[in-house]
């Protein structure tokens, strides 16, 4: 595919995740789900791996519950971080890189970036990829723009800090008011499949108020799930993109 066609199909994926996520009900999900977002989420993955991701934290509110609850079940995830939280919690973005997981960038603030502001979206992303390897201690490797929304800017910008874009493949719809940890369960059900890239939510600034509970509730159905499967959960360090 050459590259003009490839920016294409990457804007249109993007488009369409953003309608997945704001619009949900609105979208046949499993069509778009396999031919728009596997290429940016999970091909080339491990097929006996699943990418566990938590995204919009660290949020000294929810994320030490994850965190414990991710102890427990032995499993090591990756966190898509806004700068703007981790800035408010530096110490719990250490504690999630003493604890092995992998700290990723999520952007600075948690916004749409519709507009084409080159300049603003990479002194945004810069200032939050140097946020994140300096009080996580590691360089990030991967970028998730905020709603999916991936467009030329922050693309352009993920690029030159040597970010890839990861987008995700399935979800539990964990940031609504009636969200339980069976509905997140029932909701990702079918998408954890090897492969997988699966999104959650370790924090509610952008969620439904407390639904990082329906999260927390859903983590030992999804283990339970993927353990009966031989599949395994971890971050996306280990899921071998191509
Ligand atoms: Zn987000």
């Amino acid at each position: 595919m050459d590259r003009a066609r490839a920016a294409r199909r990457a804007a249109l994926a993007a488009a369409g995740v953003q309608l997945l996520h704001l619009a949900p009900a609105a979208v046949r999900l499993p069509p778009l789900r396999r031919t728009v977002a596997r290429p940016l989420a999970g091909y080339g993955a491990d097929p006996r791996h699943i990418a566990l991701t938590f995204d919009d934290g660290p949020d000294p509110r929810s994320t030490p519950y994850i965190l414990d609850a991710l102890d427990r079940l032995g499993i090591r995830a990756t966190f898509f971080l806004l700068g703007a939280m981790l800035e408010r919690a530096p110490a719990l973005g250490r504690e999630l890189t003493d604890r092995g997981h992998e700290a990723a960038v999520h952007g600075w603030h948690h916004r749409p970036q519709w507009y084409p502001a080159p300049a603003r979206d990479l002194r945004e992303l810069r200032r939050a990829t140097e946020a994140v390897a300096d009080l996580c201690g590691a360089r990030p490797r991967w970028y998730r723009p905020p709603y999916g929304v991936l467009t030329a800017g922050p693309a352009l910008a993920a690029r030159r800090l040597g970010l890839r874009p990861v987008l995700w493949t399935a979800w539990g719809r964990d940031w609504t008011e009636q969200a339980t940890g069976d509905s997140v369960y029932a909701t990702a059900r079918p998408g954890l499949t090897g492969g997988a890239t699966l999104l959650l939510h370790d924090s509610d600034c952008t969620s439904a108020p407390d639904s990082w509970r329906a999260t927390l509730a859903a983590l030992p159905l999804i283990a339970t799930h993927c353990r009966t499967r031989s599949l395994t959960l971890g971050p996306l360090r280990h899921h071998a993109l191509a």
